[in-house]
């Protein structure tokens, strides 16, 4: 999680954000809005820090799980996902420097993710009116299975996962559509796939907003990877990403999603390619007028 920290610093130091550009969420999400989404029992569990032994070894952070500091960064992460999400609605485009957490189900967390950030605030929007059809656009490495069981009967929400298909996790859920690729596919295969269906999807389900998951584990040297994308190929499939939303006129909120490097500044370069396109996109769109 060291790796948020380093993307913000970095998205100022080489000016791909200036300091007015940055929005910080004023609170944390309340019980009632994690409940459009997650059971009870494992709400109060969680918020407890009296999760059991299964639900902490299936999540994979170990016993820091049950710390009030954990607790409290996974919420903050949810507001900083409803923000975005709130900002893009507003400006056309935003992007955070945390989010995704595709694994996290109802009732309980997995690889690394234990509230549905991307669901939370896709119910949340939805209650209130401000949207009425959200696509959930996860291009993370590994399928977005927390997050298409969120949403498998809910027809206002198209859940499309394009990953690995020999990759975490082992038992895939059922996304909107999910779009299972061989080992090693590389850039131009990927983003062949990838630019072929996202107009589909956005002209036949027409989308009041698009919440990109921008892992960067597709990546040829991410340790958990398994495909084979380079640094100009993931910077290819920001700016597709971002710049086929705006052209629909959809607006495009994208989140950090996955990614596994030693290297915290190397990860994190993997990750700025997402802010470097919204920002080159923002300027090329007029989106600050
Ligand atoms: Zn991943």
């Amino acid at each position: 999680m060291g790796v948020f920290k380093r993307i913000f610093e970095l998205a100022l130091e080489q000016g791909i954000a200036t300091a007015d550009q940055v929005h910080r969420p004023e609170r944390l999400p309340t019980d009632e809005e994690f409940l459009l989404v997650h059971d009870a029992d494992y709400l109060r569990a969680f918020s407890d820090c009296s999760l059991d032994e299964e639900r902490v070894r299936r999540i994979g952070f170990g016993a820091v799980t049950r710390t009030p500091t954990l607790v409290r960064r996974t919420k903050a992460e949810v507001a900083g996902t409803l923000l975005t999400a709130r900002l893009a609605l507003r400006h056309g485009l935003a992007v955070n420097t945390a989010g995704g957490t595709h694994h996290a189900f109802p009732t309980f967390g997995s690889g690394f993710c234990i509230l549905n950030d991307l669901a939370v605030t896709t119910e949340l929007l939805l209650a209130e009116g401000g949207v009425q059809r959200v696509l959930i656009l996860d291009l993370d490495v590994h399928q977005g299975d927390g997050t298409a069981v969120c949403f498998q009967d809910r027809r206002e929400v198209f859940t499309l996962s394009v990953h690995a298909a020999s990759n975490f996790p082992a038992r895939k859920q059922r996304s909107t559509l999910d779009l299972a690729l061989p080992d090693n596919t590389a850039d131009d295969a990927y983003l062949a796939t990838v630019g072929s269906v996202l107009p589909d999807v956005l002209r036949n389900f027409k989308p009041d907003l698009v919440l990109y998951d921008a892992g960067v584990d597709p990546h040829v040297s991410d340790a958990l990877g398994r495909l084979a994308l380079t640094d100009a190929g993931l910077a290819r499939r920001e700016r597709l990403v971002l710049d086929t939303c705006l052209a629909f006129e959809i607006p495009v909120a994208g989140y950090v999603g996955g990614g596994y490097d030693e290297d915290l500044t190397v990860l994190a370069e993997r990750h700025l390619h997402l802010h470097r396109a919204a920002a080159e996109l923002w300027e090329a769109y007029g989106l600050g007028a």
